[in-house]
């Protein structure tokens, strides 16, 4: 298979753990004989210095025109004070916006290794391993109006969704269940929000067009509790954007550590964007000790939903499996007895169990 991707560095640790995932998958593609061509571009503080804008105009095109895009982080303190439209957190919006990234995917996965970390231990008892897709586009993060009334005193803000916006969001969610426990979440708060009373009624109109897949309602209250007492109970999770924003760092804590989620961000039918949950990490960037396995996986997520390898996904969410498992680490994480890597030398252990097996 032949694929272009468009590598968006970005900022701080992000500039530093895009060239792993661009080994790793350099690694996939000799064993599996795949070819794989890789473009970099600037995206965020970046391109502000280069360009004057977070986001060139050459940036949105080389997307637009690849097979995938793979993103390291944006921002740090240097931007921090510039005007709101120059601001790197632009950029990101930007090609989200751009590329009509409605779905936003984030499998939350436990390894066993690390579970000591996790504030949580005591419930997560196998390690959790679920999936989040958070609606991305609509929303009362989109809503309009948002505005301020009575001279600043009274506000509003709208939480505006259409069918077709739900329907979209609820079908990828489906579709994500059956490629995996299928076993499907709905979030939502019918029992107050009209938007998530046409929600509901959706998902219960989808559930004839997959009957292999088995669906419960959670309010929202209720499931973010049940993810600390009972993270086992879910398997994929849908909701709109604000709860899904708020449930998936709520999730994230089950892990233990940052570094090692990755999230999809997909299109209808077009280009799909990977990248880390974590941000830039200016505090260690530069440092060459960032954990590059959020970026890793992320790559990952992008064999699986943009091109349908499957096989190769696997392959590399093993090999950081077996990494973790036998005891190597980076800075980020605490494991007893284990061998401490920096970036590089964990990308090369990765790369190497991708090469040799196990
Ligand atoms: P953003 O606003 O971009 O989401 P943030 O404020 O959430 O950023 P991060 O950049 O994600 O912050 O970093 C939070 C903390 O986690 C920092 O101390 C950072 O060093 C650490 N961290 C995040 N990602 C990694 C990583 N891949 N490896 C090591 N440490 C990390
Ligand atoms: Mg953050």
């Amino acid at each position: 298979m032949e694929k272009k991707i468009v590598l968006l560095p970005g900022d701080g640790i992000g500039a530093e753990v895009i060239n792993s995932s661009k080994e790793v998958l350099n690694a996939i593609a000799n064993k599996f004989g795949h070819s794989f061509q890789f473009e970099s571009h600037d995206i965020g503080g970046v391109a502000v210095d280069t360009h004057g804008t977070p986001l060139p105009d050459e940036t949105v095109e080389a997307c637009k025109g690849a097979d995938a895009v793979l993103l390291g982080a944006v921002g740090g303190p240097k931007w921090d004070q510039l005007p709101s439209h120059l601001r790197p957190e632009r950029g990101l919006l930007g090609i989200r916006k751009a590329l009509d990234l409605f779905a936003n995917l984030r499998p939350v996965k436990g390894f066993e290794k690390l579970l000591h970390a996790s504030p949580l231990k005591e419930t997560v008892i196998n390690g959790s391993d679920l999936l989040i897709v958070r609606e991305l586009t609509g929303g009362l993060y989109f809503g309009e109006p948002s505005e301020r009334r009575d001279n600043g005193n009274a506000v509003v803000d709208t939480l505006s969704y259409t069918r077709k916006e739900i329907e979209r969001i609820v079908d990828k969610g489906f579709q994500s269940a059956q490629l995996r426990k299928k076993k499907l979440t709905s979030v939502d708060k019918a029992n107050v929000l009209e938007s998530s009373k046409l929600w509901r009624e959706i998902v219960e109109e989808k559930k004839a067009d997959y009957p292999d897949v088995e669906v419960d309602h959670v309010l929202v209250d209720a499931a973010a509790m049940k993810l600390i007492t009972n993270p086992d109970q879910f398997d994929v999770i849908v909701t709109e954007n604000m709860f899904g924003d708020i449930l998936s760092d709520e999730a994230s804590v089950l892990t233990g550590s940052l570094g090692m989620l990755p999230s999809a961000s997909l299109a209808e039918n077009g280009v799909g964007l990977y990248e880390p949950a974590h941000g830039s990490a200016p505090d260690i960037a530069g440092k060459g000790i960032a954990n590059p396995i959020a970026m890793i996986l992320s790559a990952a997520l992008m064999l699986r939903y943009s091109f349908g390898l499957d096989k190769e996904a696997l392959q590399i969410e093993a090999a950081v499996e077996h990494v973790v498992n036998d005891g190597y680490y980076t800075a980020d994480l605490q494991v007893e007895n284990g061998t401490l890597l920096n970036t590089v030398e964990m990308t090369e252990q990765i790369a190497k169990y991708i090469d040799n097996g196990y």
